[in-house]
């Protein structure tokens, strides 16, 4: 396994929608690599997740692990999950203000209106067909992950430009009240 570099916002890779897999292609001894090589990264970089195209691969794939993370500690925890051509279809109406960073945005933050409630169909990265729901923030970092693929960034859907911070300054200035609110979310949605 191999850590890969990260792309950082600018790179046009990130900005276009990543190709589909076949079976036969997913398949590939070099695309199980690939899968390996994403896991580690995201793991070595401390991501809730990581998308192919932010290590250069403009392809359908991503990856969310979410372990008492430091980088987001008020996150529930969620099992390592790789999703091969995702789609997500929001079940509800309900939305919830997400604090968002990326490790393609290096030290910036902001806050993104998120569908709290999302069916989740997709292969494994064995081919196996996925269907499943996840709610709150975690439905938040899929919707994270899944717009990388579709060439879309968290900073596309800042409206209020005046949440957009630091990491420093998130602590100092936004964090006591996202946490509580995250609470919340977590209370209402158990995630
Ligand atoms: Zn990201």
């Amino acid at each position: 396994m191999t850590i890969r570099k990260i792309a950082t916002i600018g790179h046009p890779v990130l900005r276009k929608v990543a190709n589909e897999l076949t079976r036969e292609e997913l398949a590939l001894p070099e695309t199980q690599r690939f899968i390996d090589d994403l896991v580690e990264t995201m793991f070595d970089a401390n991501g809730a997740g990581l998308a192919a195209n932010q290590l250069f691969e403009p392809v359908q794939i991503c990856a969310i692990c979410i372990k008492d993370n430091p980088r987001y500690p008020y996150k529930p925890n969620y099992p390592l999950t790789v999703l091969v051509n995702p789609e997500l279809t929001p079940t509800s109406d309900e939305t919830f203000v997400n604090f968002e960073g990326c490790l393609s945005v290096p030290n910036l933050r902001g806050e993104v209106q998120r569908f709290a409630t999302i069916k989740v169909h997709a292969w494994d990265r064995h081919g196996n067909d996925l269907d499943f729901d996840v709610r709150g923030l975690t439905a938040g970092t899929f919707q994270h992950e899944v717009d990388h693929l579709l060439g879309k960034l968290f900073v596309d859907g800042v409206k209020d430009t005046r949440t957009l911070c630091t990491w420093l300054d998130f602590e100092r200035y936004f964090q006591a009240e996202f946490v509580a609110r995250a609470k919340g979310i977590v209370a209402k949605y158990g995630s």
